[in-house]
């Protein structure tokens, strides 16, 4: 998935559980942060595992004081959020090292309109040999027109929660409009 949406769903989830702005900022980039794999020549890498972030999930309670729980609550899911999204999307290698296989988790919902609608759906975990090895070339694409439209969207809901509504984030975005 690209780096945008990985950004913005972090952003949000970040929202959510309402920490300041400045540290949904930073959350956001660590959705993106299993993908820096490819400055090692690979793509959707163990940096893909959900493991290490659910597992700093599930003892964080036990390990840390309260001051610092949130903030690894949202690091951990932040980092998750990065696999699950690309299980979606294509095979990942989400529970290495529990697991030497590349998962993609396919949905499929269709309408068929003849003499009576109906409508199927289906729900199915792919799962391939994960291949460990580098890359020589590389070839993704940054940004998809559905990827720009939803990223932006969802960044934008979001700055407007943060600004108190659409039109306080205009006038922060446009000073002059403020100024009129
Ligand atoms: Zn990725």
């Amino acid at each position: 998935m690209e780096p945008l949406l990985h950004f913005a769903i972090a952003f949000a989830l970040a929202a959510v559980l309402r920490f300041r702005l400045k540290w949904a900022l930073a959350l956001g980039l660590v959705g993106i942060l299993p993908d820096f794999d490819v400055l090692f020549f690979m793509h959707r890498s163990v940096s893909h595992s959900m493991l290490p972030p659910l597992l700093l999930l599930l003892t964080s309670p036990l390990l840390w004081s309260s001051r610092i729980k949130a903030p690894l609550l949202a690091v951990s899911l932040s980092w998750a959020s990065h696999g699950f999204l690309d299980f979606i999307d294509d095979y990942t290698p989400i529970l290495f090292p529990l697991s030497s296989k590349s998962y993609k988790l396919v949905f499929e919902s269709t309408l068929f309109m003849k003499s009576s609608p109906f409508i199927s759906m289906s729900l199915r975990v792919l799962e391939k040999t994960y291949n460990y090895g580098v890359f020589t070339s590389f070839d993704a694409p940054l940004f998809t027109a559905s990827g720009l439209a939803i990223g932006l969207l969802l960044i934008t809901l979001v700055l407007s929660v943060y600004y108190g509504g659409h039109r306080r984030l205009l006038e922060k975005l446009s000073p002059r409009m403020s100024a009129a």
